[in-house]
């Protein structure tokens, strides 16, 4: 299977009732290698009729994010977790998070992220429940893990508010544009990667491999080593990210 293939299929689709309302089945669009995977909940209606990702109101608040952010649309891949749009822009039934979700799970498993940004309540909700990471039972609750990098064994999560909460509630804005400024980070791996003694223990077995999972190839800015390399300080090789020492 290559997405070329998986997307032919979802032109096609008719598995839930979704097909007899959209103009278009909207394709994931990037870098089919990339770091970072951005999932959206579902195309509004500029992207149903142009037949591209992002382009209406809230896509290009998202556009300006990631200009400002330093990330370039062309380097991550980006998605929705339901492919066609909601009339309405109501909110996904379940059977279509179902229908549409197994289109995700394959999109996922070509890409292989090491990290998955999620936009809103609905796309975090069903990737969280995917790697089998607690999601507060309360909706209210949500927006206290927006912004916080959860590392999740092969992938790390970052969920986001979306940014179509922006154009009714102008005053979340500032701290949205904070969460999403971080994504030029869980774009790319840490520079220091390929020389630094962490790579070798983590590839030997001697240290939790999700030191490097979670800092190196996600939030390599948290890293206490990675500022002391930065400044050409010294520290000692056994120095773990978070500045603690590695027991012999
Ligand atoms: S341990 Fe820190 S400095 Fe070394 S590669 Fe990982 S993030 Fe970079």
């Amino acid at each position: 299977m290559t997405l070329e293939k998986l997307n032919r299929q979802l032109r096609q689709c008719n598995e839930c009732g979704l097909f007899l309302t959209r103009s278009n089945v909207i394709c994931g669009e990037g870098n089919p290698h990339a770091h970072l995977m951005l999932v959206a909940q579902a195309p509004g209606e500029h992207e149903d009729i142009e037949d591209r990702m992002f382009i209406g109101p809230s896509g290009q608040i998202l556009t300006g994010f990631l200009e400002k952010s330093g990330v370039r649309k062309e380097d991550i891949y980006m998605t929705n977790l339901i492919k066609c749009t909601l009339p309405g822009n109501r909110k996904p039934k379940n059977v279509e998070i179902k229908s549409c979700g197994r289109y995700l799970e394959r999109e996922i498993d070509l890409v292989n992220p090491s990290v998955i940004a999620t936009m809103g309540y609905y796309a975090a909700r069903y990737i969280f429940c995917r790697y089998g990471i607690d999601f507060p039972e309360s909706k209210g609750d949500v927006s206290e893990i927006f912004g916080k990098l959860f590392y999740a064994g092969s992938v790390n999560l970052y969920p986001m508010g979306h940014t179509a909460a922006i154009l009714y509630h102008l005053d979340l804005e500032a701290g949205m544009e904070n969460h999403y400024r971080k994504l030029y980070v869980l774009s790319k791996r840490c520079r220091w990667y390929d020389v630094c003694p962490l790579k070798y223990f983590s590839e030997k077995g001697m240290i939790d491999k999700k030191w490097t999972e979670y800092y190196c190839h996600g939030d390599w800015e948290s890293c206490v080593r990675y500022w002391k390399e930065e400044k050409g300080e010294y520290h000692p090789d056994e120095m773990l990210p978070d500045g603690s020492i590695m027991k012999a």
